[in-house]
């Protein structure tokens, strides 16, 4: 069953045409890369699923629920930003935990989902730091923290990686999929990165123009690719 689907989705600023009519099935516990050039629509597109931006027009529904209108909070979804946004006087405990403490949780169940998250993420030894104590893998795997305590039915990233350096972008990739390889989480993963899509993605959407060009698994894309774009863009790694 789809997990999430998009019905001719389209998004408008003014006389600026963003996202123009996209259609997509995400299944249950699929890890989907969105990718395409700088400006093509893919963060406008994942603030659309995860309700920061409403769509010009189309549906959304999540679980088989219509959320084309819902808040971002009854949407069941985590999102992961490339900025961390850590809170620089609260420790990675309290950072983990910040969106439970908002909603006005139990304490009890607080400190249970960060103990858990952060066995997780290997932060354990680290729960009473601050952020500025942390390497940037580090806070990066705060910030996934944050979005695995709240259970989300679908986490979203938005190019979480862009700040790491080569050698820990390759690290992170790794750890990211074994997240996905353990909590079985639908993920969707926005990069611009072609050899990011190649190695991580079930399904990558190649998106160019504010349009859907190809939807294919990384072979597909690789052997099949159904116009010189995609060909272009999947066959010149950077
Ligand atoms: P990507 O993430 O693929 O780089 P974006 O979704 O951020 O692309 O942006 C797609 C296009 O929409 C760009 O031309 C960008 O300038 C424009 N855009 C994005 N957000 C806004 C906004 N809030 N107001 C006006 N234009 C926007
Ligand atoms: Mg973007």
């Amino acid at each position: 069953m789809a997990e999430l689907t998009l019905t001719r989705i389209c998004k408008s600023f003014g006389a600026l045409d963003v996202i123009k009519g996209i259609d997509l099935d995400v299944r249950s516990g699929e890890f989907v890369v969105f990718v395409g050039p700088s400006g093509c629509g893919k963060s406008t597109l994942l603030r659309i699923i995860a309700g920061l931006e409403e769509s010009t027009s189309g549906a959304l529904t999540i679980g088989g629920k219509d959320v084309t209108h819902a808040e971002p909070s009854e949407r069941g979804i985590a999102m992961v930003f490339q900025s961390y946004a850590l809170y620089p006087h609260m420790t990675v405990a309290e950072n983990i935990g910040f969106g439970l403490s908002l909603a006005r949780r139990p304490k009890a169940e607080i400190e249970a989902k960060v103990r858990a998250a952060a066995e997780t993420l290997q932060l354990t030894h680290l729960l009473d730091r601050k952020p500025k104590a942390l390497s940037g893998g580090q806070r990066q795997r705060v910030a996934i923290g944050r979005a695995i305590v709240r259970d989300p039915k679908v986490f979203l990233f938005d190019e979480p990686l862009s700040n790491l350096d080569a050698s820990l972008r390759a690290q992170m990739r790794l750890e990211i999929a074994e997240l996905h390889a353990r909590l079985k989480t639908t993920m969707i993963y926005v990069t611009h990165d072609q050899v990011e899509a190649m190695t991580m993605a079930d399904k990558i959407v190649v998106l160019n123009g504010g349009r859907v060009e190809q939807v294919g698994s990384p072979m597909e894309l690789y052997r099949k690719p159904v116009t010189p774009f995609v060909a272009g863009f999947i066959g010149s790694p950077k």
